[in-house]
Order: C-alpha cells, then structure tokens, then sequence
C-alpha cells in the first residue's frame, strides 16, 4: 500500500464535498466504498442542486430534486455512505464563493472528518465552473477550518469552541491527472458501477453503460504500474501543501 493511502486506511471518518450529486461515486466511488467497508463513517456534502444536469426539462423542480435525493441515497446505501448533506447552490448558477467555502468549513467543523475528499479543481481543461469553485473552496476550507477568528455560523462555532479545532490529515482529489497515489478498487468497482447507475433522473442507460467502460479502462490504466488490476487515481495532500507551498517535503 502506498504510504501517501495511509491517512485514508487511518481515518475513521471521510467527507466528500461534490458539486454534483454523483461526481464523489465517479471519481472515488470505489475508494469510498473500500473504506466505507473497513469501517470509516463516509459523509457526502453536495454543494449544488444539481437541477441543470436533470434529463427532463420539464420535470418541476421539487420532483426532481425528491427524485435526485432519493436516488443518491440509493446509491450511498450501495456504496456505504452513513450521511448525506446539502448546500442547496443553484447548479452551474451564481454563487457567492464565500457562502460556498464557509459552508465546508461549517461541516468540516461539525463533522471532523480526519480526511476530506473532493474534485481536482486544478485539472488542466475543466471548464465546468461548479467543478472548479467546489475543488478550490474545499482545498481552503481544509487550510482554513482551525483559525478561530474564522467565525462561520452562531450554532455550529459554538459547538466547535468547546472542543476546538482538529486536524484533517489529508485532502484526496479525484478526476485528477496528477495523481500521486492509486487505491485498489479490485473488490469494488463493481458497486461502484452499480451505484452510478441509481442516478436516473440524470444519466440514461446509455450513458450510465459508456461511463462503465470508460471508467473500467481508466481503473486498469491507472493500476497498469500496480500489483492490482483495477484503481482509482487520487492526488493526496497534506493540508500544509495548500497555502504558499513552504512544506514541500509533504508532496
Ligand atoms: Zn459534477
């Protein structure tokens, strides 16, 4: 195993900030189910609605959001996540990016996840801005979260001042092309494969079938240099590579 897995293995609880409701089981969702099944409690925060991505355009609004819930609580209940949470943020809409960041920071507060999962927002051509506002919003949350002057939310900084801060021991990026580790995901991409075909309201079954072969090509790529045959690419960083790059022996 990779030493740069072990805060992973260690961790006894995970948040996955996604700005979709299905980008954590596409780009970690075997990762996240491996260790779902070793025992980590793996939470699930979705920043946006998610709305534009809904197949049907006419589909009201609050049956596609009842729809888009219940089918990634199907796939979770597959996959093994214990909780899901939601910032509400209109999909690929304006946002105020600082709602956004204290808005992680919120759950990393409440939650205390030792480590924190979410989208590669330095990935070379991804144009799509929820992807890049998500991954650059969770990457200062995580730098973030212990400063104290950083007043976020009456209740949860209240809650948060008795026990103070903690320690997230690393932020793992996914659809990532820099990557630095691979999981084996030989024992569950299967579910993963499963759990991606829940999303309904957003993929057909002909999309849901080339996302399974795409992703299957990618995972036996990435584990090509591996004792395994099949895993999910992950950048992996300690939180004090995320501001002004002093730490450099952390990479
Ligand atoms: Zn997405």
């Amino acid at each position: 195993m990779s030493d740069r897995l072990e805060p992973l293995h260690r961790a006894r609880r995970v948040l996955c900030v996604q700005p979709h409701y299905d980008d954590n089981d596409l780009g970690a969702g075997g990762t996240l189910a491996a260790l779902a099944d070793a025992g980590a409690e793996i939470h699930y925060l979705t920043a946006t609605d998610d709305l534009v991505g809904v197949l049907d355009p006419d589909l009201p609004d609050d049956e596609a959001t009842r729809r888009l819930r219940a089918e990634q609580h199907e796939a979770g209940a597959i996959l093994g996540v214990h909780e899901q949470h939601w910032l509400g943020l209109p999909d690929a809409g304006p946002y105020d990016y600082y709602t956004l960041r204290n808005g992680i920071v919120a759950a990393i507060r409440r939650l205390r996840p030792a480590v924190v999962f979410t989208v590669d927002p330095w990935l070379p051509f991804e144009s799509h801005s929820d992807h890049l506002r998500v991954g650059r919003a969770t990457a200062e949350a995580c730098m973030l979260h212990k400063h104290r002057r950083l007043r976020i939310d009456p209740e949860v900084d209240a809650a948060w001042d008795v026990d103070g801060p903690h320690d997230v021991t690393a932020l793992a990026l996914y659809f990532t092309t820099a990557p630095n580790a691979c999981f084996d995901v030989g024992a569950t991409r299967e579910r993963k494969q499963r759990a991606i075909g829940a999303y309904r309201t957003q993929l057909t079954p002909e999309e849901v079938a080339f996302l399974g072969r795409g992703l299957e090509a990618m995972e036996r790529r990435w584990a090509a240099a591996e004792p395994f045959s099949h895993g999910e690419a992950l950048k992996v960083l300690a939180p004090g590579l995320l501001h002004v790059n002093l730490l450099p022996e952390l990479l």
